[in-house]
């Protein structure tokens, strides 16, 4: 299986440097990372030095331009070993694409190069108690006094925020129209609430927040007042190809245990190999992987190629999300299946990737919203499909005239 194939030769190099990392500092530290539910900062430490963090920026902004593609391509390797530490690229991403995509020019300078060095990161909080796949409901608000936005409400599930230099977050302004704004942090505004543990992505806090006052220039509003929805939009849509690559990384290495175990077990006198039932299993798995890589890739290449905006766009990078937590979900139980209780056990890495894995569907547009915004699409513009072209047969035909005609 040749996942090279159509990658230039900066790519393929890309991935080595990746995959090299990943052996020597990444996969020994994944067991640990999940039991002790610490934030890895060594790994983060890792990630700027070998310049993982600049992967995704144009040369403009001294970055090394390779793209979502290239982020990918780093996620997915990554993946295989440790989740949570792929996930501190995608958190990088997704704080960074609603300062780009606004274009302020001033936030672009003070941030993005310290996200690139590693001296600066981001948490992305949208999410409130009674707002999420439904944000008509948010409460936050932010009202201007004196040259200052006063945001006053409660964010949960902010990912990454107590490691967090600043937040990404979006309150309701005047008529009621959602706004963008950067925080930065400490705040005395923005009061830690709890950390939630969840089932899997242990090394990531996820936390609850109280907005009591929190203070932010105007300088730091993104876009215009009102801009907030279309910022959310665009910043979810581009990072979705990130979090297919994630499953993509996650569903190879259940395949990788399986074969190994398939081809080392020894059962009736022979390998577990040699059974068909497994040897079907192991073809789903890798037809299912191959398509994800696929969808990924091509997702990717959909938004270095700024194909992210139209709602006909987000379909693909939609469906490249839902199919890749899919078959990382289905992988990883698979896996478990073919391991016959081994991998079952606390000990064994198929348990965290299975915990891990139930992330995707949930996480930044859950399985259903994503899939409707599919369905939503495809009514409205057949998605590339057109008509049917198959012919009605005759006593069909008939049968409808008669019936038009009585
Ligand atoms: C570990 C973790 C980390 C997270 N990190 C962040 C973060 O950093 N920042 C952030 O802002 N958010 C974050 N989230 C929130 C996440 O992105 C989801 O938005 C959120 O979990 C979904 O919202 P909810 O749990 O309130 O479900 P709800 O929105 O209440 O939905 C409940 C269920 O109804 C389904 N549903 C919704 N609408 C429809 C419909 N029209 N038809 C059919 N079914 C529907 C949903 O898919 C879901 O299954 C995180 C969540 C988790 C679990």
């Amino acid at each position: 299986m040749d996942i090279n194939s159509d990658l230039n030769e900066e790519h393929k190099m890309l991935r080595q440097t990746v995959r090299d990392a990943v052996r020597q500092h990444i996969a020994p530290r994944a067991y640990e990372i999940d039991q002790d539910r610490q934030y890895p900062e060594d790994i983060f430490s890792l990630f700027a030095e070998k310049g993982f963090f600049s992967i995704l920026f144009p040369k403009s902004l001294g970055g090394s331009e390779l793209g979502t593609l290239g982020l990918a391509i780093a996620i997915e390797e990554i993946a295989r070993a440790c989740a949570s530490s792929a996930q501190i690229l995608i958190l990088s991403a997704l704080t960074t694409w609603p300062i780009r995509i606004s274009n302020n020019k001033g936030l672009i300078q003070k941030i993005i190069p310290g996200v690139m060095k590693g001296s600066l990161r981001g948490a992305f909080a949208l999410t409130e108690p009674n707002a999420s796949s439904d944000l008509s409901t948010m409460v936050t608000k932010a009202e201007i006094d004196n040259g200052n936005y006063h945001i006053n409400g409660e964010k949960d599930f902010v990912s990454g925020s107590t490691v967090a230099d600043y937040f990404i977050t979006f309150a309701k302004t005047k008529n009621g129209s959602m706004s963008a704004f950067m925080l930065d942090m400490p705040n005395p505004g923005i009061i830690f609430l709890r950390r939630d543990e969840g089932m899997g992505i242990k090394g990531i806090p996820h936390c609850d927040w109280s907005f009591d006052n929190a203070i932010t220039s105007t300088e730091n509003l993104l876009g215009n007042e009102g801009d907030g929805s279309e910022i959310a939009r665009l910043s979810m849509n581009a990072i979705q190809p990130l979090l297919a690559a994630r499953g993509l990384g996650s569903a190879e290495e259940s395949i990788a245990f399986s074969r190994n175990y398939a081809l080392e077990r020894k059962i009736y006198g022979d390998t577990l190999s040699q059974l068909q039932a497994i040897q079907l299993y192991l073809a789903d798995m890798v037809i299912n992987v191959s398509a994800t890589r696929e969808l990924t890739y091509k997702a990717s290449k959909m938004v270095d190629n700024d194909q992210f905006v139209t709602e006909e766009d987000a379909a693909y990078l939609n469906i490249a999300k839902v199919f890749s937590a899919k078959t990382a979900i289905k992988s990883a139980d698979n896996a478990m299946q073919i391991s016959g209780g081994h991998g079952y056990m606390e000990v064994h890495p198929l348990e965290r990737i299975y915990r891990d894995a139930r992330h995707l569907r949930l996480y930044m547009g859950t399985d259903e919203v994503l899939r409707l915004r599919v369905a939503k699409s495809l009514l409205e513009t057949g998605l590339g499909l057109g008509g049917p072209v198959s012919r009605q047969s005759t006593e069909e035909r008939a049968k409808r005239e008669f019936r038009e005609n009585r």
